[in-house]
């Protein structure tokens, strides 16, 4: 679960989060929609310590996350981030891009490290691919793997930054299926995108952002279909 409370994030002397209370139940899926700019990715960045709140609390699986004392290493294990560019390492063959981390970071050794790494790559349907460098894959195969990558940490949520927003048309489907398999798992997901569709199918809740505060949040079908706020009505005319 994340809970969010009164999160403020200054960037110097411009506030680009004005006070965001902000909650995803364990096994939710709540996806973020919003205009350039309102701070969708500064939300996110701030739940996994990527920016420091300048203000409020936020808990991640009970942990205060802004506890100055926290582990941030331990809380980033229990965190599963996917962004618009899929970060994959270009020197190393899929396999390996799953590995390396286990490893590393979660001390497995190479045996398990590589059994859950062939888990994972059969959920994203790319086991064909272990031994495929990224530059051979394309975009949606990339993601995939990113997705996979994440998951071969045995992550307790998913964070996903517009995921499927550098993909070409004919991609984004197969990634968004991913996920939409991964939520049916159960998975706790937050997920910042331009996919209102997959919003209305998989997700529990929509937040809808603007200049910096949530406007208006609720069931997804009843926000795309009836917007309260003159704000969202207006955002929503032009996406959908
Ligand atoms: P988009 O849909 O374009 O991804 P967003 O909703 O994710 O937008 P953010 O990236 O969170 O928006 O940015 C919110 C505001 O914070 C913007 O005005 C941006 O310029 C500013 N901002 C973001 N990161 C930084 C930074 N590292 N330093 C200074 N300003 C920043
Ligand atoms: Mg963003």
């Amino acid at each position: 679960a994340i809970d969010v409370q009164q999160l403020h994030k200054y960037f110097g002397d411009n506030e680009v989060l004005k006070g965001i209370d902000f909650h995803v139940d364990n096994g939710q899926v709540v996806c973020v929609v919003g205009p350039s700019g309102s701070g969708k990715s500064t939300l996110l960045r701030c739940v996994t310590l990527l920016e420091t709140p300048t203000q409020g609390k936020i808990f991640v699986e009970g942990v205060e996350v802004t506890d100055p004392d926290v582990d941030i290493d331990r809380l980033r294990s229990r965190i599963g981030m996917v962004f618009q560019q899929f970060n994959l390492f270009p020197h190393m063959t899929v396999l390996r891009n799953l590995c390396v981390a286990q490893q590393k970071v979660r001390k497995l050794s190479k045996e398990q490290a590589v059994a859950i790494a062939r888990e994972n790559l059969a959920k994203v349907g790319l086991s064909e691919k272990e031994q495929a460098y990224p530059a051979h894959l394309s975009g949606g195969q990339q993601q995939r793997v990113a997705i996979a990558r994440a998951l071969s940490m045995q992550p307790q949520l998913m964070l996903f930054d517009e995921p499927t927003s550098a993909l070409d048309p004919e991609l984004v489907g197969e990634v968004l299926a991913v996920m939409k398999e991964l939520a049916a798992e159960g998975m706790t997901m937050m997920v910042v995108t331009h996919e209102m569709g997959f919003a209305r199918e998989v997700g529990d809740k929509l937040v809808f952002m603007d200049g910096g505060v949530i406007v208006e949040e609720g069931a997804p079908a009843e926000v795309l279909s009836n917007p309260q706020q003159e704000r969202t009505r207006a955002f929503l005319s032009k996406v959908l």
